[in-house]
């Protein structure tokens, strides 16, 4: 039998090699040069500004490769949510033609500098249901905690930035999707720990859009001017500061 050093040993030098696998890849992978519609919620608009810049992340603060696993199991398990949401009868559609190598559905406005990609659109639904159509669908997965209080106190209240995602993506997606932002949007939300499922369906918020829009523009135009926008808080120790890839960059300038 192994013995425990052995056993670790072994378990560090492959997880080691997948992390590194896993950051290479990402390191690969082109920079965005778009400002995610998906992110326009976020708390900070510095922050967001930093990321729309490709401003440098901390040392230390890139993703690792724990990190880059829990983004891409989270994927798959969207892709499981899709097969049972068209099990229970549901016409959804997720890319161009429903066809696996089909382009995402998504929108591109600003001159192409603030864009987005939606779950999907649900063509059909049936009538018991109570899901008028078209709608968007939007999937997230997330741990016990949070999914709890997603089903407790409802998406727009637990979660914000995806509850401003849903609402821009409503507002957006009516061009290619008429009707889309008259029926409320499906929100999936999957618990990582124990498979359970929550589903909420959420009126479109057009203040609430054009407010992400605003910041969008704010964003764009504040960048191109070379300013700053301001800091979400005074203090460093603030929530959002202590888990910011930027804290430094940002508590290190003047203003
Ligand atoms: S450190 Fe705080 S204020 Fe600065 S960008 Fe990050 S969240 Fe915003």
């Amino acid at each position: 039998m192994l013995d425990y050093n052995h056993r670790l040993g072994i378990a560090e030098r492959v997880n080691a090699s997948i992390d590194a696998a896993l950051i290479a890849e990402r390191e690969a992978t082109p920079p965005r040069t778009y400002l995610g519609a998906s992110r326009l919620g976020h708390a900070c608009e510095r922050a967001l500004q930093f990321e729309f810049a490709g401003a440098p992340k901390d040392e230390g603060a890139d993703f690792g490769g724990q990190t880059l696993r829990i983004f891409e199991i989270g994927h798959q398990l969207e892709d499981l949510a899709i097969r049972w949401l068209r099990a229970a009868g549901l016409d959804l559609y997720t890319r161009k033609g429903n066809r696996p190598e089909g382009e995402q559905f998504g929108f591109s406005v600003a001159g192409g500098r603030i864009r987005g990609h939606v779950d999907g659109i649900i063509a059909a639904a049936p009538a018991p249901l109570g899901i008028g159509v078209p709608a968007l669908w939007e999937c997230k997965t997330m741990n016990a905690k949070n999914w709890r209080a997603c089903v407790k106190d409802g998406v727009a209240l637990a979660k914000p930035v995806y509850a401003a995602q849903i609402a821009l993506y409503q507002a957006y997606m009516e061009g290619a999707v008429p009707g889309i932002s008259a029926n409320p949007a499906l929100f999936t939300a999957i618990n990582k720990d124990t498979a359970e499922l929550h589903h909420e369906l959420v009126p479109f918020d057009a203040g609430l859009a054009q407010r992400m829009s605003d910041r969008g523009v704010r964003i764009l135009q504040a960048t191109d001017a070379g300013e700053l926008l301001p800091r979400i808080a005074t203090n460093r120790d603030f929530f959002e500061c202590r888990f910011c890839p930027w804290a430094e960059r940002c508590w290190g300038l003047p203003g």
